[in-house]
C-alpha cells in the first residue's frame, strides 16, 4: 500500500533535520546528491511496525520575498492533493510569523489530516512559549525537538494511527505481475503507454469522490498478462498550478507501491538526473523491480556502434552499486524496442518471484566462501557453514555465521555479487543478513 506523510513550513524551522532523524541510516540511499540549494528529499521509513513515505518538501526558493512565499503555498497546496498526512511544521523559537498564518489558512481548508509539529520545543520554558501555537485552530499540535529527538515519538504514534488499518486496504485482488511506468515529466510516459496500449488516453479529470492516483490496465501481450499501473494519464486540472517536480515524484512513489516492477524512463538526451537517482534508489530500498528505459533514443544521431554501450556504461556507473539492471533504450515514438521492454520487465518479476533450493544455494555459495573467506575479525576467523533464502516478497538470503556481526561490507557485496552471477537477479534488490549460527 502507498502511504504518504509530507513535511510543510517555512524555511529554518527544522523539516530537514526532523526529516533525517526519520530516515536515520537510510538516509545515505535516499539523500544523494545535495547541491548549494536544497534539494527535496524523498524516503520511506517505519514506525509501530507501519511503512510510509515521508517527504521533506524542503521549501527551498529562489527569488524575492513574495515568489518565496507563492512557491511555499504551492507546495502545500500539492502536500494536500496529494499526501495522505501533512505534518505542518513550525519553529517555537521564532514563534508564528506571517508567513505561518498564511500556510495555516490554506491548510485549516485541507480535506486531510494537520498535524501542527511545533519544533525547537528544546526544554521546558520554550515548551511554554510553544503553547500558543494552539492560535492556529488545528486540533493536533504537538511540541517537538527534531535535535533531541524529544516529542517526536508521540507525533509518529499519531501518523501511524491514521494510517488504515492492513486488513481495510483493499488491494486489487491480483497474481498478475504488476508493472508501473514511472519517471519525470516529458520523459516520454504518456507517449510509451499510447504506443504500447495503441490508443490514445485522454486525460482523466478529477472528479470529486472518484479519483484514483493510479490507473490499473489489465494487459496482454505475448500471451502473457500483466497489469500496467499508470501515473502518466492523470493530470489534474489545476496542474499549472501544482508544483510540477513534487507532483510528479510523489506519483512515482504511489506507482511504484502499487507495482512489482518499475520502469523507469529517462530521456536520452539528458541522461539521468539526480531526481532519478533519488527515485531509483527509493525503488530498489522499497525492494522493487527496476529496468531503466532510455526513451527519445530516435533523437541521438550519432548512433556509432558504441554509443548504446558506452551510454550504458554511464549509467551504470551512476547508479552503482546497484546496476545489474536492465537497461533498454528505447523510442515510444517510433515504437522501437517497447515491447521488449514489457518482455524484460515480465522477466524481472519473475527473477523476483525465483526460490531457489537450498541444496543449490549452498552448493553454490558454500564454494563462492571457500574460495574466498571473509576476513578474519579480532583473531576470530568467521565460518558461514549455511544459507537460506528466506520467504520473504523481496529475494533475501540468511548466511549463519559464528560470529554474524563481524562481516563487514565488502564481504557482504562479495556474497552478493556472487549470488547475482550463480543466479538471475538481473533488475532486482537483493538483501543479505548474517545470522547467529
Ligand atoms: P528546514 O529549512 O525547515 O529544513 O530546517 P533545517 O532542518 O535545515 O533546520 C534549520 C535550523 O534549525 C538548523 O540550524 C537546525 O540545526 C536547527 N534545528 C532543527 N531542529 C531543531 C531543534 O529541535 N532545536 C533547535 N534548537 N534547533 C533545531
Ligand atoms: P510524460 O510527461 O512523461 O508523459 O511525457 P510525454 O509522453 O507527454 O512526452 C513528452 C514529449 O516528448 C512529447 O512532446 C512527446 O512527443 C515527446 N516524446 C515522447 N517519446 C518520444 C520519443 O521516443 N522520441 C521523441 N523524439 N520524442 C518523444
Amino acid at each position: 500500500m502507498s502511504y504518504t506523510v509530507a513535511i510543510v513550513g517555512r524555511p529554518n524551522v527544522g523539516k530537514s533535520t526532523f526529516f533525517n532523524r526519520l530516515l536515520e541510516e537510510r538516509k545515505a540511499i535516499v539523500d544523494d546528491v545535495s547541491g548549494v540549494t536544497r534539494d527535496r528529499q524523498y524516503g520511506v521509513t517505519e514506525w509501530n511496525g507501519r511503512s510510509f513515505n515521508v517527504i521533506d518538501t524542503g521549501g527551498f526558493v529562489h527569488g524575492s520575498e513574495d515568489v518565496f512565499e507563492i512557491e511555499i503555498c504551492k507546495q502545500v497546496k500539492t502536500a494536500i492533493d496529494e499526501a495522505d498526512v501533512i505534518i505542518f511544521m513550525t519553529d517555537a523559537a521564532t514563534g508564528i510569523t506571517d508567513l505561518d498564518d498564511s500556510l495555516a489558512n490554506i491548510l485549516r481548508r485541507a480535506t486531510k489530516p494537520v498535524l501542527v509539529a511545533v519544533n525547537k520545543v528544546d526544554n521546558n520554558n520554550r515548551y511554554l512559549e510553544a503553547t500558543e501555537f494552539y492560535i492556529l485552530g488545528f486540533e493536533q499540535v504537538f511540541f517537538i525537538s527534531s535535535m533531541s529527538g524529544s516529542g517526536t515519538g508521540e507525533l509518529l504514534d499519531a501518523v501511524t494511527a491514521l494510517m488504515p488499518a492492513e486488513a481495510e486496504i483493499a488491494v486489487e485482488k491480483t497474481d498478475l505481475p504488476k508493472i508501473a511506468i514511472i519517471g519525470q515529466p516529458n520523459v516520454g510516459k504518456s507517449s510509451l503507454l499510447n504506443a504500447l496500449t495503441g490508443q490514445e488516453r485522454t486525460i482523466v479529470s478529477d472528479i470529486a469522490g472518484t479519483t484514483r492516483d493510479t490507473i490499473h490496465t489489465h494487459y496482454n501481450l505475448f500471451q502473457k498478462e500483466f497489469m500496467l499501473i499508470d501515473t502518466a494519464g492523470i493530470r489534474k486540472k489545476n496542474k499549472e498550478k501544482d508544483d510540477l517536480e513534487f507532483y510528479s515524484v510523489i506519483r512515482a512513489i504511489k506507482a511504484m507501491d502499487e507495482a512489482d516492477t518499475c520502469l523507469l524512463v529517462l530521456d536520452a538526451e539528458k541522461g539521468i538526473t539526480a531526481q532519478d537517482i533519488n527515485i531509483f534508489s527509493l525503488a530498489a530500498r522499497k525492494g522493487k523491480g527496476i529496468v531503466l528505459l532510455v526513451n527519445k533514443w530516435d533523437l541521438i544521431e550519432d548512433k556509432a556502434t558504441n554509443t548504446a554501450r558506452d551510454y550504458e556504461h554511464e549509467l551504470k556507473k551512476r547508479i552503482a552499486p546497484f546496476n545489474d539492471i536492465p537497461i533498454i533504450f528505447i523510442s515510444a515514438k517510433e515504437k522501437t524496442r517497447i515491447f521488449k521492454a514489457i518482455e524484460i520487465a515480465l522477466e524481472v518479476c519473475e527473477n523476483k518471484k525465483q526460490r531457489i533450493a537450498t541444496s543449490k544455494l549452498n552448493e553454490v555459495m558454500l564454494k563462492a566462501i571457500e574460495a574466498y573467506h571473509a576476513p578474519v575479525v579480532r583473531g576470530n576467523s568467521i565460518k558461514i557453514k549455511y544459507v537460506m533464502q528466506l520467504p520473504t516478497h523481496v529475494p533475501s538470503f540468511a548466511f549463519f555465521a559464528n560470529f554474524p556481526d563481524d562481516i563487514k561490507t565488502p564481504y557482504k557485496n562479495y556474497l552478493e555479487n556472487q549470488l547475482r552471477s550463480h543466479f538471475n537477479f538481473k533488475g532486482v534488490p537483493v538483501r543479505i543478513f548474517f545470522r547467529k549460527k
